[in-house]
């Protein structure tokens, strides 16, 4: 027999033998409990291991058997008409050419056409196969695969799913087959919290009570019937004039399913709705599929060519849980390295404590590694225990404080916690706009003590930068020349760098426009004055006033350290004058506010009887603003008369 898989041409090593066995006892061991009704693992860890062992040992006698069996369910069990086979796959470029030499071989001394200058080439979904069948073109039937040669008969979930018409355009017997698939943004919009779009359309579809089935979607690629058509084109243009769904499809060369095939790899994939696991590859015209038959119950005229894998099983080999900038943990469980999607993957997310004890996940166990939707890579589900269950930390792994429980979440609450404090010095370093500070250096200073909150960013001397490891004077000059270049730092920008829970930027500068223009007057307000601003309300005002309160002994140490936030009542050319800026400007609205602040003058949000200045893009606008500013006796100015009008009085545009 000819199979057209890499196959091994030495005895394998023992290590690798040894896998072998392992996993065709174990998907043996599979089937039976699913067979049995009890299936151990998903489909998704099913398949994995399946592929696994297809990449080791591809002939092995365990595979040849076509799917996953039927589990025993109450669905009624129904037998296809024409068997449904699944397809050989290739996984690079040079199995498909070796896969399409072969066919040209075998056809051209049958007497046919080489296939390669006439392929057909569709993209492979990645959901549960189905067949439809129609009578007099009326929606009859719907059969899922099952085991190629019996499924369960699931026909009212299906007229349920989009993309199944239910009545033809013609009076039509015929039976089409199909992916129900979950199209990830009705993922998002009716499944919240699901990972994994193949595994809830399985489940979804076959729900008794058929619930969920309304977001499923089925896409047609072939027809089992004996319809007047010569080539696979032809079939999924028959498809589309009767009203079916279908994949994208394109025909062409050997050359042009290739340059297909990398441009999916690299950039369409990614932007879909729905997930696919390759692209179907048929010799386009039947004819030749007929010449070229079937090998163990696969067409020989038609290969899956699959991308490097999104989800693969390895072993847990440690798990941590790393505390983050804001206190929240996060475990991550370290993998025996495996490939996915391209890149090698150690570390997956576990996102949570609360997922870590839905997983029941601990070293040593088995898991399905997955990647998909370019997401970070995470531990999608335990297919084997294999060790202890791990028990989450009571304590901080990096200050040793006593962890709180919030929700799903772990945190830690201490603020003098190495983690919290390199927080919050990035946060300094990040609002003001200091750059060549890297994550590294941050984490070195604050291991070294040498800085615990932002004033000390000030303190530091060139030498205790340079003798870090790895750095050195020039780098300590530059850091430290970056840091004392965005002096002096404007209220707004002082107050967000704080990094004060709920006090972004845009609340900075609408408490400033609401005339707390100075720390002082800030630090003196109560909960009660915050909440009476407009959009602001109690709970924000609460965490401003008990965030500032908090840092207040921070807050007099940087102005001791003579880092002043510069407040509209200094000097600067534009100081007294305020502006509002409307529509939209060939500059950011931010980079415009941050020129009037640190120049003195006042960004307002709206138009008051206090505005002096509204920057509209026209200057000529009838907008609902520029009639208000008319009113109140608002100058108005287009962009060319704003900067004009700054550049006069002495501030400098670049
Ligand atoms: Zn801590």
């Amino acid at each position: 027999m000819t199979h057209l898989h890499h196959g091994w041409d030495k005895q394998p090593d023992p290590a690798v033998r040894a896998r072998i066995d392992e996993l065709a006892e174990r998907i043996e061991r599979y089937r039976a409990s699913y067979y049995a009704g009890k299936p151990d693992i998903s489909d998704a860890a099913y398949d994995a291991l399946e592929d696994e062992l297809r990449d080791l040992d591809p002939t092995h006698p365990v595979l040849a058997r076509v799917g996953t069996p039927v589990a025993v369910t109450e669905w009624e069990k129904a037998r296809h008409e024409i068997p449904m086979g699944s397809l050989n796959k290739v996984v690079n470029e040079a199995e498909l050419e070796a896969w399409a030499a072969r066919c040209d071989e075998l056809v051209v001394k049958e007497g046919g056409k080489a296939i390669s200058d006439d392929l057909f080439v569709a993209e492979k979904l990645d959901g549960i196969s189905i067949e439809v069948i129609y009578r007099d073109g009326k929606y009859a039937d719907a059969i899922t695969r099952g085991d190629g040669i019996m499924g369960e008969r699931i026909s009212p979930n299906v007229a349920r799913m989009r993309g199944v018409p239910q009545k033809l355009k013609e009076k039509l017997t015929l039976s089409v087959r199909g992916e129900i698939i979950l199209k990830l943004s009705d993922m998002k919009k009716s499944f919240p919290g699901v990972a994994n779009p193949r595994n809830a359309a399985a489940g979804t579809s076959k729900r008794f009570d058929g619930q969920g089935c309304e977001h499923l979607t089925v896409l047609f690629y072939d027809l089992a019937d004996h319809l007047d058509v010569t080539t696979e084109e032809q079939k999924i243009t028959f498809l589309r004039k009767q009203g079916f769904g279908t994949p994208w499809t394109a025909k062409g060369t050997l050359k042009d399913v290739l340059g297909i095939y990398r441009k999916y790899a690299s950039e369409i994939r990614a932007g879909l709705d729905y997930e696919i696991d390759g692209l179907v590859v048929r010799a386009n015209s039947t004819a030749a599929q007929t010449l070229l038959g079937e090998v163990n119950r696969r067409p020989r005229g038609a290969t899956a060519f699959k991308f490097a894998s999104q989800a693969k099983v390895s072993k847990v080999v440690e798990i941590l849980w790393d505390t983050g900038p804001s206190g929240r943990v996060t475990p991550v469980a370290i993998v025996e390295p495996v490939e996915l999607a391209g890149a090698t993957v150690q570390r997956a997310s576990l996102h949570n404590v609360g997922n870590v004890r839905a997983l029941g996940i601990g070293v040593g166990d088995e898991v399905l590694v997955s990647r998909r939707n370019d997401v970070i890579p995470y531990v999608e589900e335990v297919v084997e225990k294999g060790g202890k269950t791990e028990q989450p930390p009571t304590r901080c792994r990096r200050c040793s404080a006593e962890l709180v429980t919030s929700g799903e979440y772990l945190l830690c609450r201490n603020q003098a916690c190495p983690a919290l404090v390199e927080g919050r010095i990035h946060n300094w370093i990040d609002a003001i706009g200091a750059l060549e500070w890297g994550d590294k250096l941050i984490e070195q200073l604050v291991e070294a003590k040498l800085v615990k909150e932002p004033g000390d960013l000030y303190k530091l001397k060139p030498k205790q930068i340079a003798d870090l490891e790895r750095r050195g004077d020039k780098i300590a000059k530059k850091v430290l020349d970056e840091l004392t270049s965005r002096l002096p730092l404007t209220l707004p920008v002082f107050l967000a760098a704080l990094g004060i829970e709920g006090f972004a930027i845009q609340t900075a500068r609408l408490l400033v426009a609401s005339g707390y223009t100075t720390i002082e007057k800030l630090l003196a307000a109560t909960e009660q004055e915050l909440a009476g601003i407009s959009g602001l309300g109690p709970i924000k005002a609460g965490m401003i006033v008990r965030g500032l309160q908090g840092r207040k002994a921070e807050i007099e140490r940087l102005i001791a350290q003579g880092i002043v936030p510069v407040t509209q009542e200094q000097e600067g050319p534009l100081a007294g004058m305020s502006f509002c800026f409307t529509g939209a400007l060939s500059r950011p609205r931010g980079e415009m506010t941050n020129l009037v602040e640190a120049n003195g003058g006042r960004v307002l949000s709206g138009v008051t009887k206090e505005l002096n200045y509204l920057v509209s893009a026209e200057a000529d606008s009838t907008s609902s603003k520029a009639q208000k500013a008319k009113k109140y006796g608002t100058v108005l100015l287009d962009e060319a008369g704003f900067f004009k009008l700054i550049q006069d009085k002495g501030v400098t545009v670049s």
